[in-house]
Parts: structure tokens; C-alpha cells; sequence
């Protein structure tokens, strides 16, 4: 059996048929004579693709819902486009070109006018109208069947892809898929933090495992260790089931787990809460699985629209949220947008460094009218249940306090028109710069809570940009400047008396629970399905015995030492289960 490897995304382990998801195909060029010919080839693809779509559209509407089935007609109308066809057969027959040919580069010229708008919207309309050549290109190059189509015939579905667009991981017909394989894609990616959402096992950075497969070989997962083998014999693939078996009854264990309040062994109290902000993870909220929301991302209700959402809409979301959770905890962060999340209406200008510049706090503080009507929604929702509001890129004292003065102008105003909220409504930052975390000592004085967004910390502690494969080997959660700068936050909270927290990925990261414990965290937000194993590890660990160990770790250096360090409390910990 041939392994390749890769990064466990999203643990677990799955067994399935590998179904290959392409990228935009590369259609051979060849010399032709007869334009007519290849004008008539087009025509019969056009209509194979149109069939092929209303048959997508069917299925959808019937497994997924009419919202993510409205996009193969949006296909469709693509395929009829005919002032972007009609380029394609004058280039081919002006070239004397294939057709698969001439459309292919068509479809490069518009993607490059597409690639250099800023505009989000605009580019998934790229991304829409390059799915559709790629169809209309396999089509005429004999590549009978799409993904989805393949997929649909398979019951056990890995799919495996160079890489995956938010849209197409969305698209696809998760009932059937038990793992994801991509060749490139970060461990933050859309596809790790959606397959983790699911409970989907998903390795990522399998680079070349596109070319070892052809499509339909027999795949076994590990993605806790992040490895693929292909066409396993048989006594290999009974020796990979028994674990799953195993795993399987691990996972009933956590299960049973996430209702249950976490303590460790030592008595030490952590609430396990969950990260949502998308319309998957909002409606898999179940508060009788976890403690509350530790992170309500509110960028979602900004999203997919021409103009700022009212403080009504708003209040309704936050406040249904806020119902749900049943009097748990439930964070709200304000608006965290620009960075890699742009959009259209906000009008932001281009800039060399988004991820350096005019986004989250920064924006709202800038732009007060946004900002207080956002600020006026969450309290509203505050007296629907227990409602906390969190800032984020929290960098100087001065802009901790001029969003605290936003608060209070929200709740003068909100006073004035008698509408009801909380008076004591807590009012916490995410630590996530550097300087937030240098300053934690001046922060933890002024702020209710501290929630750690690592996934930012990281890229600024170590100056690399989480969106970047060519250096995610420097993103590592385990460089002891990251573990020094959360243990700095950590004493600080700890020293005031304030809860802190983590809500980055690494607050679900196994290996590292044994640190957050030590440093005494007040709570983790993590992805649903990962809630039951964190809860259920919690109450194998102790604290007080954990102590000495980590400050052991904190005298190691490289992350190598570290990691194996910790890696080796984990297989204790494995061994003991
Ligand atoms: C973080 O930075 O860790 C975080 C949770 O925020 P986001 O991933 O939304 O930037
Ligand atoms: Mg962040």
C-alpha cells in the first residue's frame, strides 16, 4: 500500500472511494480546419452541460435545500451566455484553434480582469463562471462526468482535490462524504474549519496525491497522524477498520461528554463553549451539548448584501442566538472585517497590508455611526439572555477605552428610547497582537474578560500570514514565543482576576490541552464536534500535577523539543485511556 502524507485538518479516521474534485482543466491545443465543426461541438456540450446541471439542481433542492440549489441556475445562465461563448468560437475559428482550447483561454482572460477587483462578490462570480468553462471543457474533452455527479454514485466518498473554495465544499453532498484530502490549504483553511464543523476527517498538504490517483481507489484516513494509503490489501484494511471501531467508541464516550460541566481530576472547572458565524454552525448550536458561545463571529449578517444591515436585523439574529443558548454565555464579537474578509459596500480602500491595516476595531472605531448601531443590537440582545460583548485587534489602551465609551453612548441612547438591556453586560477583548499581549498587565485592569484568538496570534507573533502554504512550517503553535505570549496573558487575567479564555483552533488541539490547563483557563471555544473530546480529556488531566511538567516545557527551545515533549504526555495520556 502506498502512504502518502500530510496534515491532520480535522482528526479522525474515514475509509471511502476517492473521487477527484479538478481544478480548471488544461485541455491539449491542437490545429483545426474546420470552425463550423468545432462551433457544432460546442453547441451539443452546451446542451450535455445544461442537462447535466438541471439534473445537479434537482438533486440539491431534493438532499441539501433550494438556497444551495439556486446556484446551477446561476450555471446555467452562464452556460447561455453567449457574448462570452461567441469570444470563444470567433477565437477558435480566427485561430484556427479546438473549441476546449479557445474557451480555456477565454476563460483565463476573464478570470485575470476578475482577479485584479477587489471585490469578494465579483470574485465568486469568477470562481462561478470558471466552474462553468471547466464543465463545458471536460465535456468536449471527453471527461464525461463532474464531480458531483461521480460522487453521487459513490457511497463512501473521499474527496480528494488540489484545493477547495468555501463554495464548493458547501456544494457538495456531505451525507456521503467521510473525508477530505487536499493537496495544499492551511490548518485554519475554509475546508479544515467546515470539515471540523461536521465532524469530517480532513487531511490537508498531501501534495501530489492528485497525481498518484486516477479517480475511484480504495482510500484509508488517519488524520490524526495526516497520512493516506491508497488501495490498502485486504488484511491492511481489516487491521484500519478495527481502529475505527475503536475510535468509534471513543467517540460515544465524548458524546456523553459534551452536556457534562468539565472538571479536572483536581476538582478545576473549565466551560467548554463553541465558535459559530456561519449558517452551518449557527443552526448546529445545541446548548445542551456545550457551555455557550465563547465566539459569535458577526461578520455573517454583514455578508452577502448591498448595504449595512439595520440594527433590527441585527437584534433579531443576536437575540434568537441569545434565546437558544438558554442563559449560557454567549460572546458576541464586534464587526472583524477587512483583513482577507472584504466587502463591497464598505467601500475600503486597497492596501498593501490588509491584514496590517484598516480592519476590525480599527473600522468601527473609524466608522462610529456602524459601530454604535451594531454596539445598540447586542445590548438589546443582552436582555434576552447572557450576553457578553468582545472587541477584536485590540492593540492600545486608548482603543479599549474608546470602545467602552461606544458601549456607554449605546446604552445612553437605548435608555433614552426605554428600550430594556443589561447595565452590567460584561465587556472583554480578544487578545490576538502582540501588543494586546504585552500590554495584558494594563489591559486586564480595564477589561472583563480576555478571549485568545491564537489563529491571529500566531501570524502576528510570528510575523506569517495564516492564508500562506509557502510558510505555514513558520505558523506553529508550538514556538515557544507564541506559548510565552499566552502565558503572559494568562498571568496578567489570572492576576486581575479575570477570566480568560482561548477561541483560536489551537484551544481544540489536544496536544496543547495540557498547557491551557496548567496556565488555568477559564474556558475554550472550539468547533461543536470537538466539544464531547475536549471535556472528556479535561476530566483525565489534573492541574495541580500538570504544573511542574509545563514549566518544564516552558525551559525546552526548539518546537521541535516542545512538540515531542508534549507529544509524549499525550501518549501517556493515550495509554491511560
Ligand atoms: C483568532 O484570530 O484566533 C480568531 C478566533 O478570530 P478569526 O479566526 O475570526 O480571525
Ligand atoms: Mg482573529
Amino acid at each position: 500500500m502506498k502512504t502518502l502524507k500530510g496534515i491532520g485538518g480535522s482528526k479522525g479516521y474515514a475509509a471511502g472511494t476517492a473521487i477527484l474534485k479538478r481544478g480548471q482543466a488544461k485541455p491539449e491545443k491542437y490545429a483545426v480546419t474546420d470552425g463550423a465543426a468545432e462551433e457544432a461541438r460546442f453547441r451539443k456540450a452546451q446542451d450535455v452541460c445544461e442537462a447535466r446541471f438541471a439534473e445537479l439542481e434537482e438533486r440539491a433542492v431534493r438532499d441539501i435545500g433550494p438556497d444551495e440549489a439556486e446556484i446551477f441556475g446561476a450555471y446555467r445562465m452562464i452556460l447561455r451566455d453567449d457574448a462570452f461563448f461567441k469570444k470563444a468560437i470567433d477565437r477558435s475559428k480566427s485561430d484556427s484553434v479546438n473549441i476546449e482550447y479557445a474557451i480555456y483561454e477565454e476563460c483565463r482572460g476573464v478570470m485575470g480582469m476578475f482577479e485584479a477587483m477587489d471585490d469578494p462578490y465579483l470574485k465568486e462570480r469568477a470562481a462561478d463562471i470558471e466552474n462553468v468553462c471547466n464543465e463545458v471543457i471536460l465535456c468536449l474533452s471527453g471527461g464525461g462526468s463532474d464531480f458531483a455527479i461521480e460522487a453521487g454514485s459513490v457511497s463512501d466518498v473521499i474527496v480528494v482535490a488540489e484545493d477547495l473554495t468555501p463554495a464548493e465544499t458547501v456544494k457538495m453532498d456531505k451525507s456521503r462524504i467521510r473525508g477530505f484530502v487536499t493537496e495544499k490549504g492551511g490548518i485554519t483553511s475554509h475546508t479544515v474549519i467546515l470539515a471540523k464543523a461536521l465532524g469530517i476527517p480532513a487531511i490537508i498538504g498531501a501534495e501530489g496525491i492528485m497525481g498518484e490517483l486516477s479517480g475511484k481507489e480504495r482510500l484509508i484516513l488517519d488524520a490524526y497522524e495526516g497520512t493516506v494509503g491508497i488501495n490498502p490489501d485486504d488484511a491492511a484494511f481489516a487491521d484500519f477498520m478495527k481502529t475505527c471501531d475503536k475510535d468509534k467508541e471513543l467517540q460515544l464516550q465524548y458524546g456523553l461528554s459534551a452536556g457534562q460541566p468539565a472538571n479536572t481530576i483536581d476538582g478545576f472547572h473549565i466551560d467548554v463553549l463553541v465558535n459559530t458565524g456561519d449558517a452551518d454552525s449557527i443552526k448546529a448550536f445545541d446548548a445542551g451539548k456545550c457551555d455557550g458561545i465563547g465566539l459569535l463571529r458577526t461578520e455573517f449578517i454583514y455578508m452577502g448584501r448591498s448595504d449595512y444591515p439595520d440594527e433590527n436585523a441585527q437584534y433579531e439574529a443576536y437575540s434568537d442566538i441569545a434565546r437558544r443558548a438558554s442563559g449560557k454565555e454567549v460572546i458576541i464579537r464586534t464587526l472583524d472585517i477587512g483583513g482577507d474578509k472584504q466587502l463591497g459596500y464598505m467601500d475600503i480602500p486597497k492596501e498593501n497590508n490588509p491584514f496590517l491595516g484598516y480592519r476590525a476595531i480599527r473600522l468601527c472605531l473609524d466608522r462610529p455611526e456602524v459601530f454604535h448601531t451594531q454596539l445598540r443590537a447586542i445590548l438589546r440582545a443582552s436582555s434576552c439572555g447572557n450576553v457578553k460583548v468582545m472587541f477584536p485587534m485590540i492593540v492600545t489602551l486608548e482603543e479599549l477605552r474608546s470602545a467602552k465609551e461606544c458601549v456607554e453612548k449605546a446604552k445612553r441612547s437605548l435608555r433614552a428610547d426605554g428600550l430594556p438591556f443589561n447595565e452590567n453586560i460584561a465587556v472583554g477583548i480578544m487578545v490576538e497582537t502582540p501588543a494586546a499581549a504585552l500590554l495584558a498587565d494594563l489591559l486586564a485592569k480595564e477589561a472583563d474578560f480576555f478571549s485568545i484568538g491564537s489563529n491571529d496570534l500566531i501570524q502576528y507573533v510570528t510575523a506569517t500570514d495564516r492564508m500562506n502554504d509557502r510558510v505555514q512550517y513558520l505558523y506553529d503553535s508550538c514556538n515557544l514565543s507564541v506559548l510565552r505570549a499566552i502565558r503572559m496573558v494568562a498571568q496578567s487575567a489570572v492576576r486581575e482576576g479575570i477570566p480568560w479564555g482561548i477561541c483560536g483552533e489551537v484551544a481544540s488541539d489536544e496536544r496543547l490541552l495540557p498547557v491551557w490547563i496548567a496556565l488555568g483557563v477559564s474556558e475554550l471555544s472550539i468547533v461543536q464536534s470537538q466539544v464531547g473530546k475536549i471535556k472528556h480529556l479535561i476530566g483525565r488531566l489534573s492541574k495541580a500535577g500538570l504544573a511542574p511538567e509545563i514549566e518544564r516545557m516552558y525551559a525546552l527551545g526548539s518546537i521541535e523539543e516542545v512538540k515531542a515533549f508534549l507529544d509524549g504526555m499525550l501518549l501517556e495520556l493515550r495509554e491511560a485511556r
